[in-house]
């Protein structure tokens, strides 16, 4: 039963590192994943690259 929770947990593991892996590629790199990037004076400026949304379609 042990083992069993133990083999869970490393799924859980694995699938978190890919899921993380995966949506850390799709970020955009012209804002960082922000989705908008910030000006001069500190004010934001959207994204056009990813439209605000911080990721590529
Ligand atoms: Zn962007």
């Amino acid at each position: 039963m042990v083992r069993i929770l133990v083999l869970i947990g490393i799924i859980a593991v694995v699938v978190f590192i890919a899921n993380k892996i995966f949506t850390s590629s799709r970020l955009c790199k012209n804002c960082n994943g922000t989705g908008y990037w910030k000006g001069l004076r500190g004010e934001r400026n959207l994204c056009k690259k990813c439209q605000g949304t911080g990721r590529l379609t």
